[in-house]
């Protein structure tokens, strides 16, 4: 579903975030990417949907190269969840979760129908959280909505960067559990950046393990851990 060919990366200032990189994500798979700070794991998150453009290489998603399609066009069908969402302030959460549908075209009806149904997939009662306004909310519920707008494309692949990273550890570990339940269940194709080898370990079915610039090993974890 996603597949990176020989990709580089240098930033204009001459860092060169990913050198010649080459991985392969299968269709349903949830691939952690790990490394210490700075590097290169936002950085190859962003090439997925064109956020960064490679200075080398290709990166392909559903057999397509990103570099053809239209940036906006990408982004309607790449999910992308950040530590600190940004949501509409003056939305409420069933509106924030039903923006999406409606760019999309969907009735008004529809989209809150379908907003509701994705609050509740994340863990929120539409009918207590739905028309809370963000500054109203937890940090954790905060992420449960960038999660569910995030899906309400309902897009094959979703790019997470750190998103539970600001969420203290108790709610992390739910926030974990629970959208491990929620991939099992939609099997998206998932990227999921985070410097927590335990998170790694816990959510990805493989996990690519970085060094400056370059994936040192990508494999399931047992066989990581197990490794010499
Ligand atoms: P990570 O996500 O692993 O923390 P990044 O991909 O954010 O790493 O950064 C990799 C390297 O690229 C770092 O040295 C960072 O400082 C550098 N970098 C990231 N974004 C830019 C940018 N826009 N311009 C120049 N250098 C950047
Ligand atoms: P979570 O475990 O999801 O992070 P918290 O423990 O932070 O939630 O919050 C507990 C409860 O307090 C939640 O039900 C949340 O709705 C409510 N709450 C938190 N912040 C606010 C706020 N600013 N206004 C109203 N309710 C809030």
């Amino acid at each position: 579903m996603i597949r990176f060919e020989d990709v580089s990366k240098r930033y204009p200032d001459g860092t060169v975030a990913v050198d010649d990189l080459s991985f392969e994500v299968a269709e349903g798979e949830l691939v952690t990417l790990v490394g210490p700070s700075g590097c290169g794991k936002t950085t190859t998150m962003k090439m997925v949907n064109r956020l960064v453009e490679p200075s080398a290489g290709r990166v392909l998603v559903g057999g397509e190269d990103v570099a053809s399609v239209d940036p906006v066009r990408l982004r309607r069908r790449i999910g992308y969840v950040i530590q600190q969402v940004g949501l509409f302030p003056h939305r409420t959460v069933l509106e924030n979760t039903a923006t999406v549908p409606r760019l999309l075209g969907r009735q008004r009806a529809k989209a809150r129908r379908r907003a509701a149904e994705l609050l509740e997939l994340v863990g929120l009662d539409p009918s207590v959280h739905g028309d809370r306004y963000p500054d109203q909310l937890s940090g954790g519920q905060r992420q449960r909505v960038g999660v569910a707008r995030a899906l309400a494309a309902d897009p094959p692949v979703l790019l997470m960067d750190e998103p539970f990273g600001a969420v203290d550890p108790v709610v992390r570990e739910r926030l974990q559990d629970e959208f491990l339940r929620l991939q099992r269940t939609l099997r998206t194709t998932v990227l999921f950046v985070t410097h927590d080898i335990e998170e790694a370990i816990r959510l990805g079915d493989r996990m690519a393990v970085y060094g400056q610039g370059r994936i040192e090993q990508f494999d399931v974890p047992a066989r990581i851990l197990g490794a010499p």
